[in-house]
């Protein structure tokens, strides 16, 4: 049974959710025609980078914001490497790489 400062609480953050949301949809119209992803170097989980996460909710890796080497965006959600320079996102895929010479 919730509290009723819980049910308060509840209210202010759909309240501040609704501000959010409606910058966000203006937002998102510019990035449809451009998309950019943050991407995980570990799982590849791709998050809009308009979108609030900085970190990977499944192993906490910090999110790329793009190329780690010459900054190019990532636009794609499937992107595994990097389409100007070609560097592998995911430092084991980089090693493995190199590896294989
Ligand atoms: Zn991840
Ligand atoms: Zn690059």
């Amino acid at each position: 049974m919730a509290t009723l400062s819980e049910i308060t609480n509840a209210v202010d953050a759909m309240k501040t959710t609704r501000t959010a949301n409606a910058a966000n949809v203006a937002n998102a119209a510019n990035w449809k025609a451009n998309p950019v992803y943050r991407l995980c170097p570990r799982c590849f989980r791709a998050v809009p980078a308009h979108s609030s996460e900085y970190y990977c909710c499944n192993d906490g890796e910090k999110l790329l914001e793009g190329c780690p080497r010459c900054h190019t965006p990532i636009h794609s959600p499937f992107a595994r490497f990097c389409t100007l320079c070609g560097l592998a996102f995911a430092p084991l895929e980089r090693m493995r790489v190199k590896k294989g010479g």
